[in-house]
């Protein structure tokens, strides 16, 4: 699969398969009460106090909203069972961001900043196939960074943001980004292998278009930018 030979029709169908056949049967309230209460308890996740109190209930709200889905509870559980640290804190920035950083020589450090921004885009086609831009819902933005944190988590060393070739489209910019937004990785033969907990899967689930490219944007305040969002 790449640039050239990736249909773009063929893999939505395939997401929205995946949705319709492994995603539809919602979990009990109690359930979801549980495994939030577990989370937000854990070891693993540890979300700043630096947030102010409309930023805690906005992660909050995430985190719920990422668990009543079925991939999205996988992705808790896997980063619960990794028994690594992640800190969710929040941005001085427009922009969302993960970073793992190393800082002794075996021991790395998952942050992921938040952005409180509402006027977060995302690239998708419309109907005719053109490229368009989509209000993001901040839970997608904590999906998202919380894909990098568990392929992160689970492997320290992988070199998947280094690896350029063989993108589905080179804005997706490297491996990393386009496994956490599509979901389209590279098996250990370097054959294209589709993983469910990714960003799309969660637009589809929350009934968002998918997103084709890592670009996006985070419009300041009054800010012009010569474009039509949806
Ligand atoms: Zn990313």
């Amino acid at each position: 699969m790449n640039a050239c030979t990736f249909n773009f029709i063929e893999y939505e169908e395939m997401v929205n398969n995946y949705v319709n056949e492994k995603c539809s049967k919602p979990a009990s309230g109690e359930k979801l009460a549980g495994l939030f209460d577990k989370i937000i308890q854990s070891e693993t996740l540890k979300v700043s106090s630096y947030f102010d109190f409309k930023g805690m209930q906005l992660v909050h709200a995430c985190i719920k909203k990422i668990i009543a889905c079925k991939p999205g509870r996988k992705l808790f559980k896997r980063l619960l069972q990794s028994g690594e640290k992640i800190f969710i804190r929040p941005s001085p920035l427009p922009e969302s961001r993960f970073r793992h950083t190393k800082i002794k020589s075996k021991v790395f450090h998952h942050e992921i900043y938040l952005a409180n921004n509402p006027e977060t885009y995302y690239v998708t086609h419309n109907s005719h196939g053109n490229k368009t831009l989509h209000k993001q819902d901040p839970a997608c933005t904590l999906f998202h960074e919380l894909t990098h944190s568990l392929h992160y988590c689970e492997n320290p060393k992988h070199k998947n943001k280094r690896v350029k070739e063989g993108l589905i489209d080179p804005e997706m910019d490297n491996l990393e980004e386009q496994h956490a937004i599509s979901g389209i990785t590279k098996d250990e033969q370097g054959m294209d292998v589709f993983d469910p907990i990714c960003e799309n899967t969660f637009h589809k689930i929350l009934g968002m278009p998918l997103r084709v490219n890592h670009r996006g944007l985070a419009l300041q305040p009054n800010e012009k930018l010569g474009i039509d969002p949806q």
